[in-house]
């Protein structure tokens, strides 16, 4: 059986952070015993100043595939996933065609196989996406699937989303809001707000999300369903989650890498790639997110990797897609963002801890609880990732495995980087170069 050793780094566990070596197996991953030497056999990776912990769930990816545009492939998808340290993601059902009956689902999830991530391959709610009727959710799940979401797309009718929840408590599957009104939301390019005034273009409100939170919530108030709202991006929306907290009201939730780092202002260049849905929100938004994601509040950090075609995105801010790329640049865009808080000088050793520990809770943990709830299985016991924390990044366009560009942070400075990662006992990145199964 092969296996690989992390030699000499701080390990995340249930205990918090602590230095131990690390043998991650085929089928698992333990300590090895005081003065065991790894055998000749084995896979070594020098962990030591970096730190380890299971390797990165993705709640949220859309992996284009089925689709015409050429935007991403599996193998892009998959390489793109690895340097990011990511070891499993869920796909999107707004494909093209979307993902909506069961034969659909058998093709797409084939178009995964032998890929050394794991893809959970989502269903969409409604036929077509159209809102209407609902999909055969019973035997889709006979099928495999466990998430389910009009993702791109609010589930506008109330009576609709009140069916699927009743089948999301019992079909025990997940049911995924992108809670935006749209008729509010309707012809908006932005965040709505001092700097879409000023740059004279259409907002979005952060109401046209805390509205439908506070609807879907409401719902399931006695419906009880297995609810997940999609990245968070308003006020309103936290002090719905609080309220719904205090009621017992079960729901999880997760915010963007995006919506943690960066903030409308940066639309002010009219460079489309800051153009997403829900658009990036004002700076104090932006702090109040982060301070609902470090209170447990939120329950996970999901990319909303949304690639898009060169010609598409190379349009005006107010024709070009929503979306940008997020799974490569996840943990820097996190860390960076979640430090931006911490005050640094003598204890920046210890807001270091603090902050990988709270990336590994809401990168791994956290997503891993909230799949392996409705799969009943656990999920990549034997997969862990590296990370150095004090390395500068900057992205360079030709470092991108995504087959789409669309990204922010090009040339932006942020720290943090994945440096290995081990996906079923065997290194598929090493010394940020993809490795084996994972090139
Ligand atoms: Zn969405």
């Amino acid at each position: 059986m092969s296996e690989t050793w992390i030699r000499g780094g701080t390990v995340f566990g249930v205990g918090g952070l602590k230095k131990a070596d690390l043998v991650v197996t085929e089928v698992g991953a333990h300590t090895p015993n005081e003065g065991v030497n790894p055998p000749a056999t084995a896979a070594v990776i020098d962990a030591r100043g970096l730190y380890v912990g299971p390797a990165f769930v993705d709640l949220h990816t859309h992996s284009r595939i089925p689709g015409k545009d050429g935007s991403e492939s599996p193998e892009s998808l998959s390489r793109a996933a690895i340097k990011g340290g990511y070891g499993s993601v869920v796909a999107m059902a707004n494909t093209d065609p979307p993902v909506d009956h069961v034969a659909i689902l058998e093709q797409t999830k084939k178009r995964f196989d032998g890929l050394p991530i794991q893809v959970i391959q989502g269903a969409s709610v409604t036929i077509g996406r159209q809102g209407e009727r609902l999909v055969d959710m019973v035997a889709l799940k006979e099928h495999g699937a466990v998430f389910f979401s009009d993702d791109g797309d609010v589930i506008a009718s109330a009576r609709v989303m009140r069916r699927a929840l009743e089948y999301s408590r019992d079909l025990n599957v997940l049911v995924a809001e992108h809670a935006q009104d749209s008729e509010l939301a309707l012809g908006g390019v932005m965040n709505e707000g001092e700097i879409s005034y000023l740059l004279g273009v259409q907002g979005i409100g952060e109401d046209a999300e805390s509205i439908v939170v506070a609807r879907d919530l409401e719902l399931n108030r006695k419906i009880r369903g297995n609810l997940h709202l999609m990245h968070l991006s308003a006020l309103g929306s936290l002090d719905l989650l609080k309220y719904a907290k205090a009621s017992g009201i079960p729901f999880s939730s997760e915010v963007t890498p995006h919506h943690l780092l960066i903030s409308d202002s940066e639309l002010a260049t009219f460079d489309p790639n800051y153009k997403v849905n829900p658009p990036l929100r004002s700076k104090d938004t932006r702090m109040a997110l982060r301070s609902a994601l470090r209170e447990g509040l939120i329950d996970a950090v999901a990319t909303d990797h949304a690639p898009h075609a060169k010609h598409l995105k190379e349009r005006s801010i107010k024709e070009a897609p929503f979306g940008l790329i997020g799974l490569q640049s996840a943990f820097a865009a996190t860390f960076t963002a979640m430090m931006q808080d911490v005050s640094f000088g003598e204890e920046e050793e210890d807001s270091i801890d603090t902050v990988i520990s709270l990336i590994f809770r809401t990168m791994s943990i956290r997503p891993r609880e909230i799949l392996q709830k409705v799969t009943q299985s656990e999920m990549l016991p034997n997969s862990y990732v590296v990370l150095d924390p004090t390395l500068e990044v900057s992205q360079r366009e030709s470092d991108i495995a995504s087959l789409s560009k669309n990204s922010p942070y090009i040339d932006r400075k942020m720290h943090g980087q994945v440096v290995s990662l081990v996906l079923g006992g065997k290194v598929v990145l090493e010394n940020c170069e993809l490795q084996g199964e994972g090139a």
